[in-house]
C-alpha cells in the first residue's frame, strides 16, 4: 500500500510537471505569437433568421502555432488574461477585425456587423476606450457597424463600466452581451446598460428541443429581449429543428456550424458575393 503511495505521488508530480511545463511553453510561444503573425482571425456568419442574410461576422482568434498546430482560444485566452498579454492580442484583434471589415467595405460588399470579443482584462484598462477611438480613426470603419461582446464579468463593477459603456455608445458602437443566461445578475444589467444585443448561450440552445425548460427559457429571453427592443442572436446552431422553434419564438439572428462555422476571410467573401446574388 505504501509502494502505491509513493507511485501515485509521482505520478501526480510528473502530470504537474508536465501541466506546468506545458503551460510555460504556451506562455513563451504566445509572446513571440503577435510578432511572428502566427495569430489569425476566423469569422463566422450571424444571419437574420427571417431572412437568411448575413448581418454580421464574429471575428474569433486562431493561433497557429509553428509545431502544435492550431491551438483553441479557449486554451490561448485564459493564459493571456492571466499573463496580461492579452491587452496586446487584444489590441490586435479589435485592429485586424476593422482593418478586414474595411477592406470588405471598399471590395464592394454590402455592409456587415463586426462582431469583437472583448475580455474582462482588456476593458478595465484605462486606455481602452482611446485605443478603440485610434482605431476606428486609422482604419476608417464606420462605427454602427461595429459590435464590441461583452461578458457578465466584464460588467461586473457597474460603477466602473457604465460610464466606459456610455463613452462607446457616444463613439457610435454597439454593444453585445455575451453568454447570455449563464452568469448572475443578468437582469439588472439589462436594465442599467446600453445594450443593442443579446446573444443566448450555446448550452441552453443545444437541448432546446430535447428540454422543455430550455424551451422555456430560450422563449423567455426572446420574449425579454423583443420587448426591451434588443436585438436577440441564438449562439451553436446547429440543426434546423433549432432554427425553426428559434423562428417561431421570434428570435432575430442565429449563428452556428447549421449555417457555416467560423472561416477565413476569403471564405467569408464567398457567402457575401453568394448572398448577393440571390
Ligand atoms: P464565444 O465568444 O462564446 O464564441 C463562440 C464559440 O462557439 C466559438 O468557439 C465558436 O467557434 C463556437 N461555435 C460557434 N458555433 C458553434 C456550433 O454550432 N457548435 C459548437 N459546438 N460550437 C460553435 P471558439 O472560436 O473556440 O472560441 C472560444 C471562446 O474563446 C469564445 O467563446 C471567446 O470567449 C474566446 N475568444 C475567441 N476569440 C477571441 C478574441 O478575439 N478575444 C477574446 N477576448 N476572446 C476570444
Ligand atoms: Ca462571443
Ligand atoms: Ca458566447
Ligand atoms: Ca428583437
Amino acid at each position: 500500500a505504501k509502494e502505491n503511495g509513493k507511485n501515485n505521488f509521482q505520478f501526480f508530480t510528473a502530470d504537474m510537471n508536465e501541466l506546468m511545463a506545458k503551460k510555460m511553453r504556451l506562455e513563451i510561444g504566445l509572446r513571440k505569437a503577435v510578432i511572428n503573425n502566427e495569430l489569425e482571425l476566423y469569422y463566422q456568419p450571424q444571419i437574420q433568421v427571417n431572412t437568411g442574410h448575413i448581418m454580421g461576422v464574429e471575428a474569433l482568434i486562431r493561433w497557429n502555432h509553428p509545431k502544435m498546430g492550431i491551438v483553441s482560444p479557449a486554451e490561448f485566452i485564459p493564459l493571456a488574461e492571466e499573463t496580461g498579454l492579452i491587452i496586446q492580442i487584444g489590441t490586435w484583434v479589435i485592429e485586424t477585425a476593422c482593418r478586414q471589415a474595411k477592406e470588405w467595405e471598399i471590395q464592394g460588399y454590402a455592409p456587415v456587423r463586426m462582431s469583437i470579443n472583448i475580455s474582462a482584462r482588456q476593458f478595465q484598462q484605462t486606455s481602452f476606450v482611446d485605443t478603440v477611438m485610434e482605431i476606428i480613426e486609422n482604419t476608417k470603419i464606420d462605427p454602427q457597424y461595429l459590435e464590441l461582446e461583452l461578458t457578465e464579468t466584464i460588467v461586473q463593477d457597474p460603477v466602473y463600466a457604465i460610464p466606459v459603456l456610455n463613452q462607446l455608445k457616444e463613439m457610435g458602437i454597439k454593444l453585445s452581451l455575451d453568454d447570455f443566461g449563464t452568469g448572475y445578475s443578468s437582469l439588472s444589467y439589462l436594465k442599467s446598460f446600453p445594450l443593442d444585443t443579446l446573444k443566448i448561450d450555446r448550452s441552453f440552445i443545444s437541448t432546446v428541443n430535447e428540454s422543455g425548460k430550455d424551451a422555456a427559457i430560450v422563449k423567455t429571453i426572446i420574449n425579454m429581449a423583443n420587448s426591451l427592443d434588443l436585438n436577440v442572436i441564438a449562439e451553436g446552431v446547429e440543426t434546423n429543428e433549432q432554427l425553426l422553434s428559434l423562428k417561431q419564438d421570434g428570435c432575430d439572428e442565429y449563428q452556428g456550424y447549421l449555417f457555416s462555422k467560423p472561416v477565413k476571410a476569403i471564405a467569408v467573401q464567398e457567402l457575401l458575393q453568394k448572398c448577393m446574388e440571390e
